[in-house]
């Protein structure tokens, strides 16, 4: 490996880590732990073929990062010997002053840490595993990476909401968007497909994970996303209702008393396709549809009807598009989902190719196609070690 990363994300109960080459983005290992502070927590561990898996109870993070060490030691190459350059770490959250990634020192940390209240759920989690990583590699660089920096080309035009000013100058109301790392990799590699310069190309990225978001991307910058200020704004989701009218979330409240905080919880992860077909999981969603559930043809339907609507507005937004590329978990699987997002948009120069569709691409439109569908499998953690070589090279 010429630039050896370890890339940590680090959620509230769980860890996801790989030691990728920040320049050929291939990972030699990955691993997950999972159910930290629970009764039985598990670690699975994966190198060059080997698998190995421990369960325990690590009660912090820092167990766990510390078993992870563990683990590379029996498994892989042990991370002192690994020529480690970097700890990267994803953080979802950088608010308006995180626009590239930082090395992580006192006054970054406490900075993540002011901007929890844009992302409660998630940059406490982030946080924690810089911190503990700092006190495991103290000689290493730790680098923070964040999912909202890609966004920062995004215009005024696109990010402002036409609210009061004091929401916006005084509590940081305005369009962030998420998986930036996702639209940045997927995007460059639409380019390379298409046999051009990033800076020559508009694409459009849908990533159709559990998180779903759709990003215009004109000549390799953002300039528009579908999530806003937090995840919940645009697509529908696993559990997320994405776009509303606002004035539900009133609505609701008078109707019922229902706290914020409940409102928030419910949607944020109890609506979205869990709400309209009792299930999470895209597969069980489409075997219930296949098999006649009615509720489940109707979720399908509004999911991709929603993406379609994204996608259609983005070549709008853009003044048309050269690729369309599809990634992440439900986008890099479902063919079903793929034709139901662009195989009516022939008018705007889509024309799907059934049979690559179900072969699953990279290519999934025909060749006289005038926008290039694709699908692109993400890689997140090569495009954390990526940014951090290139921000340690210079
Ligand atoms: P996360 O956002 O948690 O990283 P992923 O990108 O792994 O999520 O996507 C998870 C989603 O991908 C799930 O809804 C899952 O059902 C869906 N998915 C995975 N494989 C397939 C498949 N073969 N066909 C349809 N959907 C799939």
């Amino acid at each position: 490996m010429s630039a050896p990363v370890l890339v940590i994300n680090s959620g509230s109960s769980s860890i996801k880590y790989q030691l990728v080459d920040g320049e050929t983005l291939e990972a030699a290992t990955t691993g997950l732990i999972e159910r930290i502070g629970q009764d039985e927590s598990v670690l699975t561990h994966k190198s060059d073929g080997e698998r190995l898996e421990r369960t325990g109870r690590f009660a912090d993070h820092a167990a766990g990062l510390e078993a992870m060490v563990a683990a590379f030691e029996e498994a892989g190459t042990p991370l002192a010997e690994a020529g480690l350059i970097a700890v990267a770490h994803r953080v979802v959250h950088g608010g308006e002053r995180f626009v590239q990634p930082v090395i992580v020192d006192d006054e970054v940390e406490q900075a993540v840490e002011a901007l929890s209240s844009l992302a409660p759920l998630h940059n406490p989690a982030n946080l924690e595993g810089i911190r503990v990583a700092r006190k495991l590699f103290p000689r290493l660089p730790q680098v923070a990476v964040f999912d909202t920096a890609f966004h920062a080309t995004v215009p005024e035009r696109a990010h402002l909401y036409a609210v009061p000013s004091e929401w916006r100058e005084e509590h940081g109301v305005r369009r962030y968007g998420f998986h930036g790392t996702s639209h940045a990799y997927v995007s460059r590699k639409a380019a390379e497909l298409l046999g051009k310069s990033p800076k020559a190309v508009n694409v459009i990225v849908a990533h159709l994970g559990n998180g779903a978001s759709v990003t215009a991307v004109e000549r390799g910058r953002s300039i528009d996303t579908s999530m806003g200020l937090t995840p919940l704004e645009g697509l529908v989701m696993g559990t997320r209702s994405g776009d509303l009218d606002p004035a539900i979330v009133f609505h609701m409240h008078r109707r019922t008393g229902a706290s914020f905080a409940d409102l928030d919880d419910a949607l944020n992860k109890r609506s979205g396709m869990l709400a309209l077909t009792g299930h999470i999981d895209n597969r069980a969603i489409e075997a219930a549809a296949a098999s006649g559930d009615r509720a489940a043809q109707v979720a399908l339907e509004i999911y991709c009807y929603r993406i379609r609507k994204y996608i259609g507005s983005y070549i709008a937004a853009l003044g048309g598009a050269d690729a369309i590329a599809f990634t992440a978990g439900i986008g890099e699987n479902s063919a079903e989902v793929r034709a139901g997002a662009v195989g009516s948009l022939t008018a705007l120069g889509v024309q799907l190719d059934e049979a690559a569709n179900a072969a699953g691409g990279p290519v999934i439109s025909t060749p006289d196609s005038p926008i290039t569908v694709m699908v692109i499998p993400t890689n997140e953690e090569g495009e954390i070690a990526r940014q951090t070589a290139a921000l340690l090279e210079r």
